[in-house]
């Protein structure tokens, strides 16, 4: 059994198999943002720790199917509470894993954790199975588990981001195996632990460590998964559906985006420069952000004069102390990434208004740039780090024209005091999910996925339960049965 103590923590480095702990042969290195150093070595798992941890959750799955909604809800809001009781743990773990703020993490990250769990009970708990008198027979539709599921899920809010997944799939009735991204695989580990101390059954909820080469690889390809949940990159997602598809198993993907945020000259715009300048919280590691900043050109310079000051408060540090509001990146390799791009950009003729460099350690100057055209790069690409762009237009057609420019089509930002504007432009632009005047926080029973090379599927509510169930249609001849 191996562990390492993060953050004054202790958290197991191994694989979640079975009910058990389960070591491995192999180790990777995992830093930590805040000081690059070294803090804990993690089980790399293979083709045999994905073939064990998959037999676990398929050996499981008839059990926890005849629990029942009901019976699976006492055990998911038992979970919910000791994800609330251990607010401090996992956020002083999961800040020294990806460096997200811990203010955040413990007044807000961690309580929606609980409360997807909290939410997916109730929800499958309280299905309505559609019932109706159709042409001499009974109709209802059953929501079947689907049966053991893989959850593959991306470096940034690792802990929120795998409950989005792992609520929904146990609440329907799947036995999960989770795979968390290998530059922050430590608060997944002790979601472990609480499924273990809430009474989950064995085999249940499972954790396979490792890369997504080697462990998140030859799970996908597994012939005994019944679902693939995933998301990060096009790219793995590409990968992902070929194997989905040689075993003809639906999957889902959130994969980015390249949102705008389009304030208009009717807008409140203190709150719009504010939320801009608010998009490079989290380094702009998050995948909903409104990178694209899209200004009525009759407002351009007071929404700068603004935006510019907001930016300025920001304060670049250690994402443990409460006055931070700018974290470092993840890892020196996306550092490099998104410093990549910046150059490319100012190579490119792009005009940088600010910031453009590494700030010490991990953490880089939140950027602004006015791009030479809509086709570069910098306005195309998702960055996923504190890299803004900043564009103008004339009239409504030109925002949604611009809005909808890109390959992505995840999330959309609109500042305007209209409604009629709000309703134009919600519908108009391609996304997933369009905010007007908020942004974020998504009721947990609305549906949440992307379009265009943003994703394809939809979690969220029902949409998830959906996912991971067969729905069947159960008909009986009208008077054949008493
Ligand atoms: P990012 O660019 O955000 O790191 P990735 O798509 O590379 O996104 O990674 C997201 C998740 O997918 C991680 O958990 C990673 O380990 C996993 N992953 C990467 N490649 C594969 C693959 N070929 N098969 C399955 N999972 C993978």
């Amino acid at each position: 059994m191996s562990s390492a103590t993060v953050a004054g923590h202790e958290v197991s480095t191994d694989h979640w198999i079975g009910g058990e702990r389960v070591a491995g042969s192999e180790r990777f290195e995992v830093i930590t943002p805040i000081d690059g150093s070294v803090i804990a070595q993690v089980a790399a798992g293979g083709a045999h720790e994905a073939d064990l941890a998959v037999a676990a959750a398929h050996a499981a799955a008839p059990g926890w199917a005849a629990l029942g909604p009901v019976g699976r809800a006492t055990l998911l809001t038992r979970l919910a509470d000791l994800i609330d009781q251990n607010v401090e743990r996992l956020a002083a773990v999961e800040c020294a894993d990806m460096a997200m703020l811990l203010e955040s993490l413990r007044l807000r990250v961690i309580h929606r954790a609980a409360a997807n769990f909290r939410n997916y009970a109730e929800l499958a708990a309280s299905y309505e199975e559609r019932d109706w008198r159709s042409k001499g027979t009974w109709n209802r539709v059953q929501r079947m588990p689907a049966g053991p599921a893989a959850v593959i899920t991306p470096w940034n809010a690792p802990f929120m981001l795998s409950t989005w997944k792992v609520a929904p799939a146990l609440a329907a009735g799947c036995p999960v195996v989770l795979k968390p991204a290998e530059w922050s695989p430590l608060s997944c580990s002790l979601l472990a632990d609480l499924t273990a101390q809430a009474g989950f059954p064995p085999g249940v909820f499972n954790v396979l460590q490792g890369t997504g080469e080697q462990a998140g690889a030859a799970l996908v390809a597994h012939p005994m998964l019944r679902r693939i949940s995933f998301t990060g990159s096009p790219e793995t997602a590409r990968e992902i559906g070929v194997a989905a598809a040689r075993n003809l198993v639906p999957f889902t993907g959130e994969l980015g985006g390249k949102g705008p945020l389009i304030v208009f000259e009717d807008a409140d715009l203190d709150a719009a420069a504010a939320k801009a300048a608010g998009q490079y919280d989290d380094a702009g590691q998050v995948c909903l952000a409104g990178t694209r900043l899209l200004v009525q050109e009759s407002v351009r310079d007071e929404f700068l004069e603004r935006f510019h000051a907001a930016v300025d408060r920001h304060v670049l540090g250690d994402p443990r102390a409460p006055e931070t509001t700018v974290s470092p990146l993840i890892h020196p390799e996306h550092l490099a990434r998104v410093d990549g791009f910046v150059k490319r950009a100012v190579a490119a003729g792009d005009r940088l208004v600010r910031g453009g460099q590494p700030a010490g350690g991990l953490l880089y100057e939140p950027t602004l740039f006015e791009p030479r055209a809509n086709d570069s790069e910098i306005v195309q690409r998702e960055v996923f780090g504190p890299v803004l762009t900043f564009q103008t237009f004339a009239d409504e057609a030109e925002a949604i024209a611009l809005s909808n420019s890109t390959p992505y089509g995840l999330s959309g930002i609109v500042y305007t005091s209209s409604m009629g504007r709000a309703d134009r432009v919600g519908r108009a632009v391609r996304a997933g999910v369009v905010w007007v005047n908020t942004f974020l926080v998504r009721d947990l029973t609305a549906p949440f996925g992307g379009i265009g090379i943003s994703g394809l599927g939809r979690e969220g509510g029902n949409y998830a339960l959906d996912f991971y169930s067969d729905l069947k249609t159960l008909q009986i001849l009208e008077g054949s049965v008493r």
